[in-house]
């Protein structure tokens, strides 16, 4: 499987949109990896995963077609991971010859709600058809199982992390989360899971977070990893990798990997491949 990282930053951005703090001046002043947009990833130019506002520059800035796009899997309902109002232009006179006749769109309850509630008249919709997501209840897509696993972080409504398997090759893509529910840690263990890829929630960066918050830090990310690897879920082989980060935590790319490094993990940047 081949993972783009296509957005990895928090709701905010890096720049924040309306920010002028620090951290927001420094990485507005040297570019680069230090640009971070909202949330999203593809695995192999065919399953995305979340539909930020930023999807549109996000298929421009890597070259993507997103008509050949078959699944769509939303983590949570935030608009950093779900601007329902734009899958309306995958609607003819927005789109047309799409490579992908029906886009499978496997989401929280709450997501499908807010694409109804926001797309309002709308309807028919014939081309993205919608599945609810249940915890702990595997599906298959494209040739691609998807497990969705409870996240901790958004107490009103679903949220979930994604276990991604396909050839054998197994992803976990961890975020937004804070530490692991213990049903999560239950269902890895019992079922004798390795990852050859984790990516973890890496909001907070050094700013600490208790394990009962919605979002991690590297304290709770170097635990998280140890126990990981105490199950036999991890090893040295298994690339690890921190995303998803807000602005005020000091997520200059830089620091990112100074923080990492030592922790054999990798900094996900806006672009960044990752083949397994
Ligand atoms: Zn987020
Ligand atoms: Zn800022
Ligand atoms: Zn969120």
């Amino acid at each position: 499987m081949k993972l783009t990282y296509l957005g990895t930053a928090a709701a905010e951005g890096l720049p924040a949109l309306f920010c002028n703090c620090e951290f927001c001046q420094k990485a507005r002043e040297l570019g680069g990896k230090n640009i971070r947009t909202r949330s999203q990833a593809i695995i192999d130019d065919g399953l995305l995963i979340d539909f930020p506002a930023d999807t549109y520059m996000h298929a421009l800035n890597n070259k993507l077609r997103l008509d050949k796009v078959h699944t769509l899997i939303v983590t949570h309902s935030h608009s950093d991971h779900f601007y329902s109002k734009d899958l309306i232009m995958r609607k003819p006179p927005y789109g047309h010859n799409f490579a992908v006749d029906t886009l499978q769109i496997y989401c929280t309850k709450g997501a499908y709600e807010r694409f109804v509630k926001e797309i309002n008249n709308e309807e028919p919709f014939g081309n993205i058809e919608f599945h609810i997501l249940k915890a702990f209840e595997p599906f298959t897509s494209n040739g691609y199982t998807i497990t969705p696993l409870p996240a901790r972080h958004q107490f009103s409504e679903d949220a979930f992390i994604f276990i991604i398997e396909k050839d054998g090759k197994r992803i976990f893509y961890a975020n937004d989360t804070g530490y692991f529910y213990d049903n999560v840690w239950e269902y890895i263990k019992t079922n004798k899971i390795y990852f050859d890829l984790v990516s973890y929630d890496c909001t907070n960066v050094e700013i600490p977070i208790p394990d009962t918050g919605t979002h991690m830090g590297f304290e709770n990310i170097t635990r998280t990893k140890n126990l990981l690897k105490e199950m036999g879920a991890v090893d040295q082989k298994t690339i690890q990798i921190v995303h998803h980060f807000s602005h005020n935590g000091n997520p200059l790319h830089e620091n990112l990997e100074r923080l990492a490094t030592p922790l054999d993990m990798l900094v996900s940047y806006d672009g960044m491949i990752v083949e397994i």
